[in-house]
């Protein structure tokens, strides 16, 4: 059976070796030293501020709404993982939809301002498997509409924007460390902001607002993380240039075996080092996705529908404006299996199967 990804797992030694250690300081979770040195790694290894280690992304998400304050509607993007919209729901805001360019599969900035209203508080943008938006043209808006910016960057670990880590850009940039993630520690978020004083209240915030044991900062949930998933970080980190090497790899051969296929691909943006974390590919429509799908699950191989639906079409929202882009690249998109331990063979496999159903289509 071939899963759309599988979780990187380090020598069971490695992990020890952190384990050991943990026995040692009998410090199992809230702000422990694993946890520390493993933000302490992540901020030299990728050359930013040090960023929250969190329990998850969605966690990252809330505690990044809230450290802004943000009220009222929220631009977002209706082509994402749904945590990007559910999060602003749960924060009480209202997400406010932009479709997506559909050459990048990002936000389209030159459809942002049309729908800024006087309670639009933000833009929380998707880097969309791993591809930058469309930074510039972002920030110049939000400057001069008075928008705060937060980046949904949970596809990012890796990836470079004009030399420097996308985790830089926005107010506040949280990235997913989930165990379906290229860079993961089994569950956990990062929360970025090269400001102190919002680093600060995503500190308190996530630690039920404790400032010390006997004062409050502000109000707070459980958002840590322990000593165990800092330790399988850790454990991670240590191998993950290998791990961004053999995805470039992969996708370079998927690239080579699908050169005449039906197919489109994403475009990547204008000075973005793409961290290829996934393999996204667009159909003509909606049946040839399917039955793609379906000859590939014939031979025990599961691709996803990453994402569908379009979010603008999740029960829960208000805002039903519609983003044809978004519904349509949502309809006859599939992620092809991409994983550490996928190998030659069935990427072959793989490939032949999207080219033969493809051609039987079209023809
Ligand atoms: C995975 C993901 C999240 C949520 O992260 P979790 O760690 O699973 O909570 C948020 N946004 C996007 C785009 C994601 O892919």
């Amino acid at each position: 059976m071939i899963p759309v990804t599988r979780p990187f797992l380090p020598e069971k030694s490695e992990y020890q070796h952190f384990l050991d250690s943990i026995w040692q300081s009998q410090w199992l979770t809230n702000d422990g030293p694993l946890l520390n040195q493993f933000e302490e790694q992540i901020g030299e290894y990728l050359g930013t501020s040090r960023p929250a280690f969190v329990n998850n992304g969605c966690t990252a998400l809330q505690l990044g709404i809230k450290a802004l304050n943000l009220t009222g509607e929220i631009i977002t993007t209706p082509f994402s993982y749904v945590a990007t919209t559910s999060a602003i729901v749960w924060e009480n805001c209202k997400p406010v939809f932009v479709d997506i360019d559909a050459s990048t599969l990002n936000i389209d900035a030159a459809k942002i301002e049309a729908a800024i209203s006087d309670d639009t508080s933000a833009i929380l943008a998707t880097h969309c498997f791993g591809n930058a938006c469309d930074i510039e043209a972002i920030e110049e808006i939000a400057v001069k509409h008075n928008l705060h910016v937060i980046y949904d960057a949970a596809h990012c670990f890796g990836t470079k924007y004009k030399d420097k880590s996308i985790f830089e850009y926005g107010d506040i940039s949280i990235t997913s460390l989930h165990a379906t993630k290229l860079m993961h520690s089994v569950e956990g978020g990062l929360v970025f902001s090269g400001n102190q004083t919002l680093h600060d209240s995503i500190c308190y915030l996530r630690n039920c607002g404790h400032d010390g044991y006997e004062g409050y900062a502000s109000i707070g949930i459980n958002g840590k993380n322990s000593e165990f998933h800092a330790a399988m970080g850790l454990s991670v980190l240590e191998h993950i240039e290998v791990i961004l090497e053999k995805r470039k790899q992969q996708c370079e051969l998927y690239d080579e075996l699908l050169q005449d296929a039906s197919i489109r691909r994403p475009v990547i943006q204008q000075h973005c080092d793409y961290n290829f974390a996934y393999y996204p590919v667009v159909f003509e429509s909606e049946e040839v996705c399917l039955s793609v799908k379906k000859e590939l699950e014939k031979q025990q191989i599961y691709p996803r529908r990453y994402f569908y639906p379009s979010l603008n079409q999740l029960p829960y929202v208000e805002d039903r404006r519609n983003t044809p882009n978004s519904e349509k690249v949502a309809l006859a998109i599939l992620c092809l299996p991409l994983f550490h331990n996928l190998s030659e063979a069935d990427q072959n496999i793989i490939a032949e199967t999207v080219r033969k159903v493809t051609t039987l289509c079209i023809s």
